[in-house]
């Protein structure tokens, strides 16, 4: 193997243990709460090891479980009543929802102060206006692995395979403000191999196992997975053929152990970051 392996966990542990020394240092103690609805069996390992992390932090973590049969107007009361409550400075509707509950009114009800995950559309909006905001966990944390690693961002070819709200949009957006200059592809991209080929920062955000192999990788490029995904033998992969793919890049992130922990330890940043905004 020719490339650096990008450690997300042993970064992640750092952030966690910065995080914990801060809040430490606080007056008080952060509030994160968590809305699960429904008992959708990945959200719930999502929520507890988000809990975990915050708690281990000395932030004070809440989950409000709700029923899979919740209604859009209970949910949004939930809402309200977290907006409104002083030692609430965090709060998190884990995704999916059930289909009857619009996703997008229950962000947009959400105070953008305590906007944690960074999907409110004011944050979106300040994010691609490049001021400074919450900004998303999984590409905020993207963006702490490239910068530990000392990888250089301006001038750079980059691009985004991938243009969710959640990861590819705001991913790319990041990148800009970065001053990398930023390709965002989708399915309907033509040619993606060559695409992939020209940029010297790849981030892989599609959710297809292994899509990404080594000849549509340039020799000495960053490759950044953010896939999870199952193949068909059951193992747990990215988006990027990693053993092939190593070969070739000058550095790369493991799936598990690179952005899956850095999008956690992001949340706690935001958590703390929303606390001191809104504390002084
Ligand atoms: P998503 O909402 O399903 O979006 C997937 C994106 O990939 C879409 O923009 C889609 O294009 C594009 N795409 C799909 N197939 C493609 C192909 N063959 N070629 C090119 N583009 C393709 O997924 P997501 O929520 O962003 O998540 C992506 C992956 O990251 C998933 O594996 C997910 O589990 C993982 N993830 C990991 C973390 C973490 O903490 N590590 C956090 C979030 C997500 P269109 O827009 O044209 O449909």
């Amino acid at each position: 193997m020719t490339a650096t392996v990008l450690d997300g966990r042993a970064l992640a542990a750092t952030l966690r243990a910065e995080i914990a020394a801060e809040v430490a240092s606080l007056a008080y103690r952060p509030g994160l709460t968590v809305i699960l609805v429904g008992d959708h069996p990945a959200s719930q390992v999502y929520v507890r090891s988000k809990d975990r992390a915050a708690v281990a932090a000395g932030i004070v973590a809440t989950t409000v479980p709700l029923p899979a049969d919740t209604s859009e107007a209970t949910l949004l009361a939930t809402v309200a009543a977290l907006n409104a409550d002083p030692d609430v400075d965090g709060i998190l509707v884990q995704l999916p929802l059930p289909p009857h509950i619009s996703a997008r009114a229950v962000i947009e009800a959400i105070d953008p102060a305590k906007d944690v995950d960074g999907f409110h559309p004011t944050n979106v909006g300040r994010l691609h206006d490049g001021q400074d905001t919450l900004v998303p966990c999984t590409p905020q944390g993207c963006m702490r692995l490239l910068r530990a690693a000392g990888i250089e961002l301006a001038g750079r070819r980059a691009i985004v395979l991938g243009r969710s709200a959640i990861v590819g949009k705001p991913m790319a957006a990041l990148l800009t403000a970065a001053d990398a200059m930023v390709t965002l592809a989708h399915s309907r991209t033509q040619n993606l191999a060559g695409e992939c080929r020209r940029a010297e920062i790849v981030i892989a955000a599609v959710g297809r196992p292994e899509l990404v192999t080594a000849d549509w990788i340039a020799p000495g490029a960053t490759v950044i997975d953010v896939g999870i995904n199952r193949a068909a033998d059951g193992r747990l992969v990215g988006d990027v053929d990693f053993a092939a793919v190593a070969e070739v890049a000058g550095a790369i992130t493991p799936v598990p152990g690179g952005v899956g922990p850095m999008t956690i330890a992001c949340l706690l940043a935001n958590t703390v970051k929303a606390a001191r905004a809104r504390r002084g």
